[in-house]
């Protein structure tokens, strides 16, 4: 079988097109759409992830500020940087780089941010608004896994959708977002975790597999039936005699999944675009909502 590549660099190109009038509106009416990054320690891939987001930003001429912190920032210090963020108007959206150091708690931090500049949709208030059909800022990267989806025409609606990850930022919103009654869902979602028994037992039930769990070439061919669409969102690092020094490897095998699968997205190339475009598109959407 002919393995289709669902490229998220193809995707993410026509959601910045489709933008462009929406920002030029924006700065019509003088604004023009900033995100505040906060990013905090010396974790080699945070920084990278930073510096491609806010190149994105700079490359569609919007702003992004990046504040550097030192990994000894106390709580409280980063507490009261989001509450002036919070009430600073230059800024639509709010990102807080994860991870945190250990004596950082995640939640509290992620709880300071104002739902309505919490532009990677992790605070509770969002969370809770998408699991409940409303209208709200979705986490970016299971956005940017249903805007694969409908570009490419993938509708879920009567389909078996396999999630194997379940944390608050890829696997717990994909299966609710796949899940709910609307256009391009509407599917059957099973999620797995650690605490699933026999996972292949699932997955090779699955007219889609949708991988967030980091764990390199998890999924092989033997593990999904044929003709099965693999969403591949893991992005590991692992050691290489490369350049660079490692290599990056998705939560699937690609060479035994190409030719079972009727498609996949590839790793790089495939989610990790879409993440980036998802995240200029609520920043360009909190931007709007201040002129609603
Ligand atoms: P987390 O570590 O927060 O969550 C991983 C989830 O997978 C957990 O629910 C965990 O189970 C489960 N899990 C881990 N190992 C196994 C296993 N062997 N069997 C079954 N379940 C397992 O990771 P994230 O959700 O943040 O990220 C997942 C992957 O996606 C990573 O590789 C990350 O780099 C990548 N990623 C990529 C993005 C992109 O833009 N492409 C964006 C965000 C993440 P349990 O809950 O029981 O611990």
């Amino acid at each position: 079988m002919d393995t289709q590549i669902l490229s998220g660099k193809v995707v993410s190109e026509s959601v910045y097109k489709g933008l462009k009038s929406r920002i030029v509106k924006l700065k019509t009416n003088s604004i023009t759409p900033c995100l505040a990054v906060v990013l905090i320690g010396d974790d080699a891939p945070s920084h990278v992830y930073v510096k491609n987001k806010t190149k994105k930003f700079a490359s569609l001429n919007l702003n992004s500020e990046t504040i550097m912190l030192t990994n000894e920032t106390s709580e409280n210090a980063l507490l009261e940087i989001i509450n002036n963020l919070n009430n600073d108007n230059k800024y639509h959206g709010i990102l807080v780089q994860l991870p945190l150091p250990n004596h950082i708690n995640n939640e509290t931090i992620i709880n300071a941010i104002d739902p309505k500049k919490d532009v990677d949709g992790f605070n509770p208030v969002n969370l809770g608004r998408l699991a409940a059909g409303r209208p709200s800022f979705i986490p970016c990267t299971p956005k940017g896994i249903m805007r694969v989806f409908e570009y490419y025409k993938i509708d879920l609606s009567n389909k078996h959708v396999v999630v194997v990850g379940r944390s608050n930022i890829v696997g717990r919103p994909i299966s609710i977002l796949t899940s709910l009654k609307r256009k391009y869902s509407n599917a059957t979602t099973t999620i797995c975790h650690s605490g699933t028994k026999n996972i292949s037992y699932f997955t090779k039930q699955a007219d889609i597999v949708i991988l967030a769990l980091g764990s390199p070439e998890y999924l092989k061919g033997d593990d999904i039936k044929e003709g099965a669409t693999v969403i591949d969102v893991g992005i590991n690092r692992v050691n290489s005699l490369s350049d660079i020094g490692y290599n990056l490897l998705g939560d699937c095998e690609f060479s035994s999944i190409n030719g079972k699968a009727s498609s996949i997205t590839p790793v790089p190339g495939g989610i990790g675009p879409m993440t980036i475009a998802m995240l200029v598109e609520n920043t360009v959407e909190a931007a709007e909502n201040k002129i609603k």
